[in-house]
Protein backbone atom coordinates (compact mmCIF):
# COMPACT_ATOMS: atom_id res chain seq x y z
CA UNK A 1 0.00 0.00 0.00
CA UNK A 2 1.31 3.35 -0.63
CA UNK A 3 0.14 7.11 -1.11
CA UNK A 4 0.07 8.30 -5.11
CA UNK A 5 -0.31 12.29 -4.47
CA UNK A 6 -3.09 13.97 -2.97
CA UNK A 7 -5.82 11.74 -1.45
CA UNK A 8 -5.02 8.64 -3.73
CA UNK A 9 -3.70 5.56 -2.90
CA UNK A 10 -2.45 2.99 -4.72
CA UNK A 11 -2.78 -1.25 -3.28
CA UNK A 12 -1.08 -4.05 -5.07
CA UNK A 13 -2.55 -7.22 -3.88
CA UNK A 14 -1.54 -10.66 -5.37
CA UNK A 15 -4.47 -12.69 -6.74
CA UNK A 16 -5.51 -16.02 -8.18
CA UNK A 17 -5.95 -15.93 -12.18
CA UNK A 18 -9.59 -14.97 -13.06
CA UNK A 19 -10.80 -13.53 -10.25
CA UNK A 20 -12.70 -10.38 -11.18
CA UNK A 21 -15.39 -11.37 -8.59
CA UNK A 22 -13.03 -12.05 -5.75
CA UNK A 23 -11.34 -8.78 -6.44
CA UNK A 24 -14.08 -6.77 -6.59
CA UNK A 25 -15.19 -8.66 -3.07
CA UNK A 26 -12.30 -7.42 -1.55
CA UNK A 27 -12.54 -4.32 -2.99
CA UNK A 28 -15.90 -3.96 -1.36
CA UNK A 29 -14.74 -4.81 2.18
CA UNK A 30 -12.13 -1.80 1.83
CA UNK A 31 -14.97 0.10 1.52
CA UNK A 32 -16.45 -1.04 4.13
CA UNK A 33 -13.87 -0.28 6.26
CA UNK A 34 -12.77 2.74 5.34
CA UNK A 35 -15.74 4.29 5.30
CA UNK A 36 -16.75 3.01 9.25
CA UNK A 37 -17.63 6.03 11.56
CA UNK A 38 -15.17 7.29 13.60
CA UNK A 39 -16.05 9.02 16.89
CA UNK A 40 -14.02 12.07 17.60
CA UNK A 41 -15.28 13.78 20.86
CA UNK A 42 -18.89 12.74 20.54
CA UNK A 43 -18.11 13.88 16.94
CA UNK A 44 -19.37 11.12 14.17
CA UNK A 45 -16.54 11.64 11.06
CA UNK A 46 -16.67 10.04 8.07
CA UNK A 47 -14.18 9.08 5.08
CA UNK A 48 -15.29 8.30 1.75
CA UNK A 49 -13.37 5.83 -0.74
CA UNK A 50 -14.15 5.20 -4.48
CA UNK A 51 -12.05 2.18 -5.73
CA UNK A 52 -10.81 1.66 -9.62
CA UNK A 53 -9.43 -1.84 -9.85
CA UNK A 54 -6.89 -2.19 -13.00
CA UNK A 55 -5.31 -5.90 -13.86
CA UNK A 56 -2.13 -7.35 -14.76
CA UNK A 57 -1.41 -7.84 -17.30
CA UNK A 58 -4.92 -8.86 -18.63
CA UNK A 59 -5.48 -4.99 -18.56
CA UNK A 60 -1.88 -3.88 -19.15
CA UNK A 61 1.12 -5.81 -19.14
CA UNK A 62 3.25 -3.05 -17.16
CA UNK A 63 3.48 -1.39 -13.95
CA UNK A 64 2.84 2.18 -15.51
CA UNK A 65 0.49 1.20 -17.80
CA UNK A 66 -1.15 -0.87 -15.19
CA UNK A 67 -1.52 2.19 -12.74
CA UNK A 68 -2.94 4.14 -15.38
CA UNK A 69 -5.72 2.31 -16.32
CA UNK A 70 -6.52 2.34 -12.22
CA UNK A 71 -6.57 5.91 -12.07
CA UNK A 72 -8.77 6.01 -15.08
CA UNK A 73 -11.35 3.48 -13.20
CA UNK A 74 -11.17 5.81 -10.07
CA UNK A 75 -11.77 8.67 -11.97
CA UNK A 76 -14.61 7.50 -13.76
CA UNK A 77 -16.03 5.93 -10.45
CA UNK A 78 -15.52 9.17 -8.80
CA UNK A 79 -17.90 10.58 -11.58
CA UNK A 80 -20.63 8.46 -11.95
CA UNK A 81 -21.02 6.76 -8.59
CA UNK A 82 -18.42 7.72 -5.79
CA UNK A 83 -18.20 5.23 -2.92
CA UNK A 84 -18.16 2.41 -5.20
CA UNK A 85 -16.01 -0.29 -6.98
CA UNK A 86 -15.39 0.00 -10.80
CA UNK A 87 -13.21 -2.49 -13.04
CA UNK A 88 -11.31 -1.42 -15.29
CA UNK A 89 -12.85 -0.88 -19.51
CA UNK A 90 -10.85 0.42 -21.95
CA UNK A 91 -13.30 2.77 -23.09
CA UNK A 92 -12.70 4.84 -20.11
CA UNK A 93 -9.54 5.93 -21.98
CA UNK A 94 -12.08 7.07 -24.62
CA UNK A 95 -14.47 9.09 -23.04
CA UNK A 96 -11.82 10.45 -20.37
CA UNK A 97 -10.14 12.09 -23.66
CA UNK A 98 -13.28 13.06 -25.16
CA UNK A 99 -14.01 15.15 -22.00
CA UNK A 100 -10.35 16.50 -21.71
CA UNK A 101 -10.90 17.61 -25.16
CA UNK A 102 -14.11 18.93 -25.05
CA UNK A 103 -13.46 20.78 -21.79
CA UNK A 104 -10.69 22.61 -23.24
CA UNK A 105 -12.18 23.50 -26.42
CA UNK A 106 -15.31 24.69 -24.83
CA UNK A 107 -13.04 27.07 -22.97
CA UNK A 108 -11.77 28.69 -25.87
CA UNK A 109 -15.52 28.51 -27.48
CA UNK A 110 -16.91 30.88 -24.39
CA UNK A 111 -13.89 33.14 -24.73
CA UNK A 112 -14.24 33.19 -28.64
CA UNK A 113 -17.91 34.08 -28.72
CA UNK A 114 -18.62 30.78 -30.01
CA UNK A 115 -21.84 29.56 -28.53
CA UNK A 116 -25.23 31.08 -29.14
CA UNK A 117 -28.52 30.78 -27.29
CA UNK A 118 -31.83 29.24 -28.16
CA UNK A 119 -35.14 30.22 -26.69
CA UNK A 120 -37.84 28.66 -26.01
CA UNK A 121 -41.32 29.98 -24.54
CA UNK A 122 -43.11 29.71 -21.30
CA UNK A 123 -47.03 30.24 -22.12
CA UNK A 124 -49.45 31.62 -19.64
CA UNK A 125 -52.30 29.15 -19.57
CA UNK A 126 -55.08 31.59 -18.87
CA UNK A 127 -54.34 33.78 -21.89
CA UNK A 128 -51.95 31.89 -24.18
CA UNK A 129 -49.54 34.99 -24.12
CA UNK A 130 -45.81 34.04 -23.77
CA UNK A 131 -44.93 35.43 -20.67
CA UNK A 132 -41.31 34.78 -20.68
CA UNK A 133 -38.74 32.80 -22.61
CA UNK A 134 -36.07 30.45 -21.57
CA UNK A 135 -32.82 30.95 -23.05
CA UNK A 136 -30.76 27.55 -23.09
CA UNK A 137 -26.94 27.25 -24.63
CA UNK A 138 -26.01 25.40 -27.57
CA UNK A 139 -22.58 24.96 -29.12
CA UNK A 140 -22.13 23.64 -32.41
CA UNK A 141 -18.43 22.59 -32.35
CA UNK A 142 -16.10 22.84 -35.33
CA UNK A 143 -14.78 19.44 -35.85
CA UNK A 144 -17.65 17.39 -34.20
CA UNK A 145 -20.32 19.11 -34.27
CA UNK A 146 -23.35 20.00 -32.35
CA UNK A 147 -22.18 18.96 -28.86
CA UNK A 148 -25.35 17.93 -26.39
CA UNK A 149 -26.35 20.53 -23.81
CA UNK A 150 -27.00 17.98 -20.99
CA UNK A 151 -23.13 16.88 -22.29
CA UNK A 152 -21.26 20.31 -22.59
CA UNK A 153 -22.85 21.63 -19.44
CA UNK A 154 -21.79 18.83 -17.26
CA UNK A 155 -18.47 19.17 -18.36
CA UNK A 156 -18.58 23.01 -17.79
CA UNK A 157 -20.08 21.99 -13.77
CA UNK A 158 -17.25 19.79 -13.69
CA UNK A 159 -14.67 22.07 -14.17
CA UNK A 160 -15.93 25.36 -13.01
CA UNK A 161 -16.16 26.38 -16.30
CA UNK A 162 -19.92 26.99 -15.63
CA UNK A 163 -19.00 30.02 -14.23
CA UNK A 164 -17.67 31.83 -17.63
CA UNK A 165 -20.35 29.99 -19.29
CA UNK A 166 -22.84 31.41 -17.26
CA UNK A 167 -21.74 34.97 -16.83
CA UNK A 168 -21.66 35.20 -20.93
CA UNK A 169 -25.83 33.08 -21.23
CA UNK A 170 -26.51 36.03 -18.61
CA UNK A 171 -24.89 39.13 -20.26
CA UNK A 172 -26.03 37.82 -23.56
CA UNK A 173 -29.75 36.42 -22.51
CA UNK A 174 -30.26 39.70 -20.99
CA UNK A 175 -29.00 42.33 -24.07
CA UNK A 176 -31.18 40.19 -26.35
CA UNK A 177 -34.22 40.30 -24.03
CA UNK A 178 -33.98 43.82 -23.98
CA UNK A 179 -35.20 44.25 -27.69
CA UNK A 180 -37.92 42.15 -27.41
CA UNK A 181 -41.80 42.84 -27.77
CA UNK A 182 -43.24 46.10 -26.95
CA UNK A 183 -42.08 48.19 -23.99
CA UNK A 184 -45.26 47.67 -22.18
CA UNK A 185 -45.65 44.30 -22.43
CA UNK A 186 -42.30 42.97 -23.04
CA UNK A 187 -41.27 39.16 -22.46
CA UNK A 188 -39.44 38.34 -18.78
CA UNK A 189 -36.51 35.97 -19.73
CA UNK A 190 -35.85 32.91 -17.58
CA UNK A 191 -31.95 32.02 -17.25
CA UNK A 192 -30.34 28.53 -15.75
CA UNK A 193 -28.04 29.64 -13.03
CA UNK A 194 -25.87 26.45 -11.69
CA UNK A 195 -25.38 26.65 -7.96
CA UNK A 196 -21.81 27.00 -8.67
CA UNK A 197 -22.48 30.92 -10.25
CA UNK A 198 -24.90 30.93 -7.34
CA UNK A 199 -21.92 30.59 -4.24
CA UNK A 200 -20.02 33.22 -5.54
CA UNK A 201 -19.38 36.20 -3.31
CA UNK A 202 -21.05 38.86 -4.89
CA UNK A 203 -23.25 37.19 -7.10
CA UNK A 204 -26.00 39.68 -6.65
CA UNK A 205 -23.75 42.65 -7.48
CA UNK A 206 -22.74 41.05 -10.56
CA UNK A 207 -26.18 40.35 -11.60
CA UNK A 208 -26.82 44.50 -10.83
CA UNK A 209 -23.90 45.18 -12.96
CA UNK A 210 -25.25 43.00 -15.62
CA UNK A 211 -28.86 44.35 -15.55
CA UNK A 212 -27.41 48.42 -15.51
CA UNK A 213 -25.15 47.03 -18.55
CA UNK A 214 -27.35 45.78 -20.67
CA UNK A 215 -30.19 48.28 -19.80
CA UNK A 216 -32.54 45.48 -18.54
CA UNK A 217 -35.42 46.06 -15.75
CA UNK A 218 -34.66 43.60 -13.00
CA UNK A 219 -38.35 42.16 -12.95
CA UNK A 220 -37.79 41.28 -16.25
CA UNK A 221 -35.06 38.08 -15.24
CA UNK A 222 -35.98 35.18 -13.82
CA UNK A 223 -33.16 32.66 -12.60
CA UNK A 224 -33.63 29.28 -12.63
CA UNK A 225 -31.73 27.04 -10.09
CA UNK A 226 -32.42 23.42 -8.70
CA UNK A 227 -33.12 22.28 -5.50
CA UNK A 228 -29.45 22.13 -4.90
CA UNK A 229 -30.11 25.60 -3.59
CA UNK A 230 -31.04 24.15 -0.74
CA UNK A 231 -28.70 21.95 0.43
CA UNK A 232 -27.84 22.05 4.39
CA UNK A 233 -24.07 22.72 3.44
CA UNK A 234 -24.27 26.22 1.93
CA UNK A 235 -28.00 26.84 3.68
CA UNK A 236 -26.61 30.29 4.88
CA UNK A 237 -24.92 31.21 1.55
CA UNK A 238 -27.44 30.58 -0.05
CA UNK A 239 -30.20 32.26 1.66
CA UNK A 240 -28.70 35.43 1.48
CA UNK A 241 -27.81 35.49 -1.85
CA UNK A 242 -31.65 34.65 -2.71
CA UNK A 243 -32.79 37.05 -0.50
CA UNK A 244 -30.05 39.96 -2.08
CA UNK A 245 -31.68 38.79 -5.41
CA UNK A 246 -35.18 38.81 -4.63
CA UNK A 247 -34.40 42.91 -3.35
CA UNK A 248 -33.26 43.66 -6.94
CA UNK A 249 -36.35 42.80 -8.07
CA UNK A 250 -35.05 39.46 -9.85
CA UNK A 251 -37.26 36.20 -9.97
CA UNK A 252 -36.02 32.90 -8.53
CA UNK A 253 -38.13 29.28 -9.53
CA UNK A 254 -36.53 26.01 -8.85
CA UNK A 255 -35.88 24.10 -11.67
CA UNK A 256 -36.50 20.55 -12.15
CA UNK A 257 -38.75 20.29 -9.60
CA UNK A 258 -39.51 17.30 -7.40
CA UNK A 259 -36.15 15.72 -8.11
CA UNK A 260 -33.84 16.85 -6.08
CA UNK A 261 -33.50 17.94 -2.02
CA UNK A 262 -37.33 19.78 -2.13
CA UNK A 263 -37.33 20.25 1.26
CA UNK A 264 -41.15 21.69 1.95
CA UNK A 265 -39.26 23.53 5.06
CA UNK A 266 -36.84 25.16 2.98
CA UNK A 267 -39.45 26.03 0.25
CA UNK A 268 -40.96 28.13 3.07
CA UNK A 269 -37.94 29.63 4.31
CA UNK A 270 -36.38 31.12 0.87
CA UNK A 271 -38.16 33.65 -0.93
CA UNK A 272 -38.67 31.84 -3.94
CA UNK A 273 -41.15 32.60 -6.92
CA UNK A 274 -42.32 29.47 -9.36
CA UNK A 275 -41.49 25.70 -9.10
CA UNK A 276 -40.97 24.33 -12.45
CA UNK A 277 -42.73 21.00 -11.83
CA UNK A 278 -39.64 18.78 -13.62
CA UNK A 279 -40.66 16.65 -17.36
CA UNK A 280 -40.23 13.49 -15.92
CA UNK A 281 -43.48 14.39 -14.11
CA UNK A 282 -45.45 15.88 -16.72
CA UNK A 283 -44.39 12.92 -19.20
CA UNK A 284 -45.14 9.91 -17.19
CA UNK A 285 -48.90 9.40 -17.57
CA UNK A 286 -49.29 7.24 -14.08
CA UNK A 287 -51.34 7.87 -11.08
CA UNK A 288 -48.38 8.78 -8.38
CA UNK A 289 -47.30 11.13 -10.81
CA UNK A 290 -50.54 13.09 -11.40
CA UNK A 291 -50.71 12.55 -7.54
CA UNK A 292 -47.30 14.45 -6.88
CA UNK A 293 -48.06 17.53 -9.66
CA UNK A 294 -51.34 17.91 -7.76
CA UNK A 295 -50.37 18.17 -4.36
CA UNK A 296 -46.90 19.65 -5.51
CA UNK A 297 -49.96 22.65 -7.37
CA UNK A 298 -51.30 22.47 -3.81
CA UNK A 299 -48.62 23.32 -1.83
CA UNK A 300 -47.49 26.45 -4.54
CA UNK A 301 -50.87 27.89 -4.11
CA UNK A 302 -50.84 28.18 -0.47
CA UNK A 303 -47.27 29.23 -0.60
CA UNK A 304 -48.44 31.89 -2.66
CA UNK A 305 -46.05 30.56 -5.38
CA UNK A 306 -46.81 30.35 -9.24
CA UNK A 307 -46.22 26.63 -11.01
CA UNK A 308 -44.87 25.95 -14.66
CA UNK A 309 -44.99 22.76 -16.16
CA UNK A 310 -41.81 21.77 -18.44
CA UNK A 311 -41.75 19.11 -21.17
CA UNK A 312 -45.33 19.29 -22.17
CA UNK A 313 -45.07 17.32 -25.85
CA UNK A 314 -49.22 16.30 -26.15
CA UNK A 315 -52.59 17.84 -25.91
CA UNK A 316 -53.46 15.52 -23.35
CA UNK A 317 -50.93 16.13 -20.98
CA UNK A 318 -51.59 19.75 -21.83
CA UNK A 319 -55.27 19.74 -20.56
CA UNK A 320 -54.34 17.10 -18.01
CA UNK A 321 -52.22 19.74 -16.22
CA UNK A 322 -54.28 22.87 -17.24
CA UNK A 323 -56.79 21.08 -15.52
CA UNK A 324 -54.79 20.46 -12.06
CA UNK A 325 -54.15 24.10 -12.03
CA UNK A 326 -50.94 24.83 -13.27
CA UNK A 327 -50.13 28.23 -14.35
CA UNK A 328 -47.75 28.05 -17.34
CA UNK A 329 -46.78 25.44 -19.50
CA UNK A 330 -43.84 25.05 -21.81
CA UNK A 331 -42.52 22.06 -23.86
CA UNK A 332 -42.48 20.72 -27.79
CA UNK A 333 -46.30 20.88 -27.83
CA UNK A 334 -46.06 24.63 -27.49
CA UNK A 335 -43.00 25.67 -29.52
CA UNK A 336 -39.16 24.12 -29.91
CA UNK A 337 -36.56 26.35 -28.47
CA UNK A 338 -35.26 28.53 -31.37
CA UNK A 339 -32.71 31.13 -32.24
CA UNK A 340 -35.55 33.82 -32.85
CA UNK A 341 -37.52 34.34 -29.63
CA UNK A 342 -41.17 33.71 -30.16
CA UNK A 343 -42.98 36.39 -28.78
CA UNK A 344 -46.82 36.09 -30.25
CA UNK A 345 -49.43 34.46 -27.90
CA UNK A 346 -50.40 31.30 -29.02
CA UNK A 347 -54.38 29.92 -29.33
CA UNK A 348 -55.98 29.80 -25.67
CA UNK A 349 -57.49 27.13 -27.44
CA UNK A 350 -57.28 25.69 -23.82
CA UNK A 351 -59.62 27.35 -22.06
CA UNK A 352 -62.27 26.11 -24.49
CA UNK A 353 -60.98 22.51 -23.87
P1 LIG B 1 -33.50 22.30 -18.37
O1 LIG B 1 -33.18 23.59 -17.69
O2 LIG B 1 -34.44 21.38 -17.66
O3 LIG B 1 -34.00 22.71 -19.79
C1 LIG B 1 -35.05 22.06 -20.47
C2 LIG B 1 -34.51 21.03 -21.40
O4 LIG B 1 -35.62 20.26 -21.88
C3 LIG B 1 -33.89 21.63 -22.66
O5 LIG B 1 -32.90 20.71 -23.09
C4 LIG B 1 -35.04 21.63 -23.64
O6 LIG B 1 -34.63 21.63 -24.99
C5 LIG B 1 -35.72 20.36 -23.28
N1 LIG B 1 -37.16 20.36 -23.62
C6 LIG B 1 -37.98 21.42 -23.74
N2 LIG B 1 -39.24 21.03 -24.02
C7 LIG B 1 -39.21 19.68 -24.09
C8 LIG B 1 -40.19 18.66 -24.36
O7 LIG B 1 -41.37 18.93 -24.61
N3 LIG B 1 -39.79 17.37 -24.33
C9 LIG B 1 -38.49 17.03 -24.06
N4 LIG B 1 -38.17 15.72 -24.06
N5 LIG B 1 -37.54 17.94 -23.80
C10 LIG B 1 -37.89 19.25 -23.80
P2 LIG B 1 -31.43 21.19 -23.43
O8 LIG B 1 -31.48 22.48 -24.16
O9 LIG B 1 -30.77 20.02 -24.02
O10 LIG B 1 -30.80 21.52 -22.02
C11 LIG B 1 -30.53 20.49 -21.13
C12 LIG B 1 -30.11 21.05 -19.77
O11 LIG B 1 -28.87 21.72 -19.85
C13 LIG B 1 -31.09 22.10 -19.24
O12 LIG B 1 -32.17 21.47 -18.67
C14 LIG B 1 -30.20 22.81 -18.25
O13 LIG B 1 -30.13 22.11 -17.03
C15 LIG B 1 -28.85 22.74 -18.90
N6 LIG B 1 -28.55 24.02 -19.54
C16 LIG B 1 -28.81 24.43 -20.80
N7 LIG B 1 -28.36 25.69 -21.00
C17 LIG B 1 -27.80 26.09 -19.83
C18 LIG B 1 -27.15 27.28 -19.37
O14 LIG B 1 -27.02 28.27 -20.10
N8 LIG B 1 -26.69 27.30 -18.08
C19 LIG B 1 -26.85 26.23 -17.24
N9 LIG B 1 -26.37 26.32 -15.99
N10 LIG B 1 -27.46 25.10 -17.63
C20 LIG B 1 -27.92 25.03 -18.90
CA1 LIG C 1 -34.35 25.24 -16.93
CA1 LIG D 1 -35.95 21.74 -16.09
Amino acid sequence: LGRWGGDEFILITQQAADSRQHAETFAKTLIEIATAPLLMNSEKLGLGLSVGVAYYPTDANNYKDVIQAADLSVAEVKRSERGKVLMYSESYAETQKRRFDLSRALADAIASNKLYLVYQPIVATQTGRVTSLEALSRWNHPMLGVIDPEEFIRIAEDSDRIVALGDWVLQTACAEARSWGARDHSQKIAVNVSIKQLLLVNFPTRIAEILTLTDLPANRLQLEVTESLFNEENFETTLRTVKGLRALGVEIHIDDFGTGYSSLSRLHQFPVNTIKIDRTFVQTVHEKTSVIIESSVMIAKRMDLKVIAEGVETIEQAQALIKIGVDYLQGFYLAQPHVLARTESFEPLWNTL
